[in-house]
């Protein structure tokens, strides 16, 4: 009837809204692109764009630490071991497939056969060594200086290399599109992001603190209840910038369409590049993921899929998981009620370490380098490559373009050219969408598979918390 119709509208109005500003910045971005736009007038057309990406990112920072501090001073220690257990062995379990799904993809379809000329010009980069990144990625966890963690660049040695990497490597985004000169702060791969924040650093420290008022009892209520508080504080204000997100996602979408290089000078093995990157991230978000969701709790996949379909198509728009967390938490709460004892702590982890879509792009991106330069790689050092991959991934801000900058480990640790990443520099915007969007859905699948594994203990503790019922 009228009203039944009327009802599913209301319903699934940022869903359909959301498709709509999908489909809408497509069309108009195209029908721009013949107007050749100049960088400036490009800038301006993608300003409402601009401001949704400045508006999530601003509630990032206080959501990631009020949900984790929360999260953690819920659960009595003993339950928070196991669930962090679990969550850690999903995150690994699925980072792996994933790794071998890109390796396996890219061995098969083999992208980079023909010769290495069909390429232009390579720049210098500096080599970062994987024994360099790895003890940054340490140290990141623990910064000196809190305060500074949350408002200032946080710039280990490797980040400080990994910008001389991206400026360089972007000099040749320069040559590969000279139709337009780009500014400083563009050719680093971390626009105005949360690049300033040290997200590592303060999911360590919300975690440890969180467990410690939780193991405070009494004493520790007002801090409980004072991020409790910041927390739902910041949620409220989410929900409305939900309303602002389709507009936004629109222009985020039609700006970058109408600025991207021409597709059609795209050379062969770039195209095969692309499809096989395209087909890698599909069998693992469409395969994968949903029957691993399947196993674990016998429900559909799908119907979950469904529930957080506006914080991937985010994801897509914004290419930063980080910049999609707060509608990922709107969407995993309320439309698939998953319990906020898991989301506020699964969510935010997943969201700076799980990054599945990361992993795959990394390992299958050497290899098709390793493909061009006609450099056989035995199995040690793909095994190497699916190492590395993984920890470049974990590594990995969820910020646009990160993913690009930390393959350097992945490259050098098998003794490949870093020179080589400007041959995929041209693709990588458009890939960077798809992976983040991988990414996104493998926390937000992780929530769910954590929260059915940990049913029993979730029933036993604190049932004021948290406004959804787990049933067995
Ligand atoms: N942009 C990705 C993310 O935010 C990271 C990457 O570059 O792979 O998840």
């Amino acid at each position: 009837s009228k009203d039944d119709v009327k009802g599913f509208f209301i319903r699934n109005a940022f869903v359909l809204l959301t498709v709509a500003a999908v489909i809408i910045g497509i069309i108009l971005g195209f029908a721009l692109r013949p107007y050749k736009m100049s960088y400036r007038e490009v800038k301006f057309f993608s300003f409402p764009g601009e401001l949704l990406m400045r508006m999530l990112q601003m509630l990032v920072l206080p959501l990631l630490v009020s949900s984790l501090i929360t999260g953690m001073a819920a659960l009595d220690s003993r339950a928070s071991g196991k669930m962090g257990m679990r969550a850690v062995v999903y995150y690994t379990t699925t980072t792996v497939i994933a790794v071998i799904i890109g390796i396996v993809m890219v061995l098969i379809i083999h992208p980079g056969k023909g010769s290495k000329e069909e390429f232009t010009k390579q720049q210098k980069i500096e080599q970062v060594s994987p024994a360099d990144a790895f003890l940054d990625l340490i140290r990141n966890m623990f910064p000196p200086n809190l305060i500074e963690a949350c408002t200032k660049q946080f710039k280990t040695q490797y980040a400080k290399r990994v910008v001389q990497v991206t400026m360089t490597v972007n000099d040749s985004i320069f040559t590969l599109n000279d139709s337009r000169v780009l500014t400083r702060e563009e050719m680093i791969p971390v626009p105005g992001s949360v690049n300033g924040v040290n997200a590592l650093g303060l999911v360590v420290f919300s975690i440890c603190f969180g467990l410690i008022i939780g193991s405070m009892r009494e004493q520790g209520q007002p801090l409980k209840d004072f991020f409790d508080c910041l927390n739902e504080a910041i949620m409220r204000l989410v929900a409305i910038i939900m309303w602002y997100a389709p507009i936004g996602i629109l222009f985020l979408i039609a700006g970058k369409i109408v600025e991207m290089d021409d597709i059609t000078s795209m050379g062969g093995q770039l195209g095969m590049y692309t499809i096989t990157v395209i087909c890698g991230l599909l069998i693992h978000a469409i395969i994968v993921l949903p029957t691993l969701y399947f196993l674990v709790t016998r429900k559909n996949p799908f119907v979950f899929i469904g529930g957080i379909l506006q914080a991937l198509i985010t994801a897509l728009g914004t290419s930063s998981s980080s910049a999609t967390l707060p509608i990922t938490f709107k969407c995993l709460e309320e439309n698939n009620k998953v319990d906020k004892r898991v989301t506020r702590f699964v969510l935010p982890v997943g969201a700076t370490i799980n990054m599945d879509g990361t992993a795959l792009y990394e390992a299958l991106a050497a290899i098709f380098i390793a493909q061009v330069n006609d450099y056989d790689l035995n199995f040690g050092q793909i095994l190497t490559i699916s190492i590395t991959a993984t920890a470049a991934s974990i590594g990995a801000a969820g910020i646009p373009q990160a993913g690009l900058v930390t393959m350097v480990i992945v490259l050098t640790s098998v003794g490949l050219p870093t020179d080589d990443i400007t041959l995929i520099i041209a693709v990588d915007w458009f890939l960077d969408r798809l992976r983040t969007t991988t990414n996104v859905l493998g926390d937000s699948i992780g929530a769910g598979i954590v929260e059915h594994l940990s049913r029993h203990e979730l029933q036993k503790k604190d049932p004021e918390f948290g406004n959804s019922v787990v049933e067995e």
